[in-house]
């Protein structure tokens, strides 16, 4: 390649990053390049920041700053209700609805014997242990609608039985702007079964 060190290892290191090939690392690398000194410095310490001062909250294990994530620190969130999510992004996802207003517990995966994930390697012990320790009241399972994620679901249902909680779930069904014509059967059937008054 006829570009200089620096560059080259520039790229390399962007070319690392998933979803990021060679061509769209060069592409970004002289970008990068282009811009204004302070822009730089200030993307390089976010990274350095964020690599240093972001960890799993000691509560749910959200990513958090500091000991507790800010949901957890926030005294207005309905702390007797529980959302179960397999991984931080869903849990933002969820947040962004705006109409979510409990707590959550973050699994950080779903069961997978194949690949050697069982309950133990997930935050499900954590999780038992807030249900008896936190006045909680109803836990709300909202894992993705995948064989693995179901497999998860029912663990769950399973393990939380001897619990006095309530036990609820994510309503599956046809999604926003989708024809009904085109659904697969079991969404249909989700979606049958979940019916809601007009
Ligand atoms: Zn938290």
């Amino acid at each position: 390649m006829a570009f200089p060190d620096p560059l080259k290892r520039v790229i390399k290191n962007l070319a690392a990053l998933p979803g990021l090939g060679e061509k769209s690392a060069t592409r970004l690398a002289l970008y990068l390049l282009s811009r204004p000194r302070d822009e730089i410095k200030e993307l390089a310490f976010s990274l350095l920041e964020m690599s240093q001062k972001v960890r799993l909250c000691r509560r749910c294990f959200n990513f958090a700053a500091e000991d507790l994530c800010p949901i957890c620190q926030d005294p207005e969130r309905d702390s007797s209700i529980l959302c179960v999510v397999e991984d931080p992004a869903s849990l933002s996802a969820i947040e962004k609805a705006g109409v979510y207003q409990g707590l959550y517990h973050v699994l950080h995966g779903v069961l997978s014997p194949r690949d050697g994930i069982g309950p133990k390697e997930l935050r499900l012990p954590a999780l038992f242990s807030r249900i008896e320790q936190e006045n909680i009241s109803e836990i709300l399972i909202a894992l993705s609608p995948t064989v693995a994620g179901e497999a998860t679901a029912s663990y769950l249902v399973q393990a939380l039985k001897e619990f006095p909680i309530k036990i609820t779930r994510l309503a599956c069904g046809v999604p926003m702007g989708m024809d009904v014509k085109y659904a697969d059967k079991l969404t249909l059937k989700r979606a049958l079964e979940a019916r809601q008054p007009f």
